[in-house]
């Protein structure tokens, strides 16, 4: 299969598996850097259940829509500037995941308690204004507040999250919701014993060190969307 193909089944995938976990309905949106650009495959005005590779459109990060039949979601500036500012990211997931609103709803953000969420070890900024990202500026405050992280909050509406690759970017989102959902239950119940520094360090290394674990994560999960 060609490069670009793999590619866009992959987004394809991906876009299913968000929704399939309750990250996404109607809304959200999931994009790959076609590799080596300043451009992007992203999809239409459609559920991510209902994407397909025939109806991906390509972006550059200036918001210039240069292939594809339909329009952008009209959140593409997000993507675009987190493609201009971050040159390593090469997928993004726009998501709606329930549990990270409520988390970023109560002052808080996503704070390590169990093993996957080593991955968020950096931080997870949170995006203070309300509202939908439809310009260039707001698309710029975003990647700023993201900077060198791999996820961040939109206060009140989502998550992003940044990856190398577009299994990477879909399994964290995947797990920056699970992380969000446990954090949640444990400040209810108590409170929770966050993971310290070196404890991050240890099981980030032990899980991402090598990309055996997100493989087999997204293994799991795509076989949920086998059919799709
Ligand atoms: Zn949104």
């Amino acid at each position: 299969m060609h490069d670009l193909e793999h590619l866009e089944q992959e987004l394809v995938t991906a876009s299913h598996i968000v929704h399939q976990q309750g990250l996404v309905n109607a809304f959200g949106h999931v994009s790959a850097r076609i590799p080596g650009t300043e451009t992007f495959l992203f999809p239409p005005r459609r559920s991510p259940a209902l994407i397909r590779v025939d109806n991906l459109l390509v972006l550059d990060v200036e918001g210039n829509q240069l292939a594809g039949e339909g329009r952008p979601n009209t959140e593409f500036w997000i993507h675009a500037r987190i493609y201009k500012a971050r040159p390593d990211v090469q997928a993004v997931c726009h998501v709606h995941s329930p549990n990270c609103v409520a988390v970023g709803s109560v002052g808080e953000t996503i704070r390590p308690l169990h093993h996957p969420a080593s991955a968020f070890k950096d931080g997870v900024p949170v995006f203070d204004r309300i509202g939908l990202i439809r310009t260039r500026e707001l698309g710029d405050a975003v990647a700023k507040t993201l900077g060198a992280c791999r996820a961040m909050l939109l206060r009140g509406h989502g998550a992003n999250v940044a990856g190398e690759d577009i299994r990477r970017a879909c399994v964290l989102a995947l797990w920056l919701e699970e992380a969000a959902g446990l954090q949640l239950r444990a400040m209810a119940a108590g409170q929770p014993r966050y993971f310290d520094p070196e404890e991050m360090e240890r099981v980030h290394d032990q899980l991402f060190a090598e990309p055996g674990p997100v493989n087999r994560a997204w293994e799991y999960f795509s076989s949920l969307v086998a059919e799709c």
